[in-house]
């Protein structure tokens, strides 16, 4: 990539290591022409298909605010919401490909959210699977009592949400 302060093309490699979480790698880069350094980032292209067709780069944050709707007035910390949403982002990169669906990505979130918080879990649940009677919410709540520690979603009718 070219110098970002003299748009040379050469630069080498002056440090190189990986961020904290592991998923990226950031490399210190010296300019050959005019000797400056600069910072990339290399990251493992992870996007995900909306149900409208339309690709975007995986983001933690969108996890996060999209999970901390459900999970108003729960006494969950930010913290938590961002170790599931990193959790989220593991589950979905050991399957080791570049494009998933945001389906996929729904159910990668289920499953941690239900440890963090069952209230939390069942709002999320009735709007990502979406839930329309009252007996949605007790099956789910059934299958929540029957298997706390299922990590399966206890509903599995065709999504209806992104
Ligand atoms: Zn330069």
């Amino acid at each position: 990539m070219f110098c970002p302060f003299c748009r040379h093309a050469e630069s080498r490699v002056v440090d190189s290591r990986a961020t904290e979480d592991g998923y990226s790698i950031r490399r210190r880069r010296q300019c050959s022409s005019c000797g400056r350094r600069f910072t990339t980032i290399e990251t493992a292209s992870l996007s995900v298909v909306k149900r409208s067709g339309v690709a975007e780069p995986f983001s933690r944050s969108k996890i996060i605010s999209g999970v901390s709707k459900a999970c108003q007035g729960r006494p969950v910390s930010e913290d938590d919401l961002a170790m599931l949403a990193q959790e989220v982002e593991e589950t979905i990169r050991a399957e080791g490909r570049a494009e998933v669906d945001a389906h996929q990505v729904g159910l990668a979130i289920l499953r941690p959210l239900r440890r963090l918080d069952q209230v939390a879990y069942l709002r999320f649940a009735s709007v990502y699977q979406g839930f329309e009677t009252l007996e949605d919410f007790e099956d789910a709540i059934k299958a929540l009592r029957e298997n706390p520690e299922t990590t399966l979603p206890p509903h599995q009718r065709t999504l209806s949400a992104t």
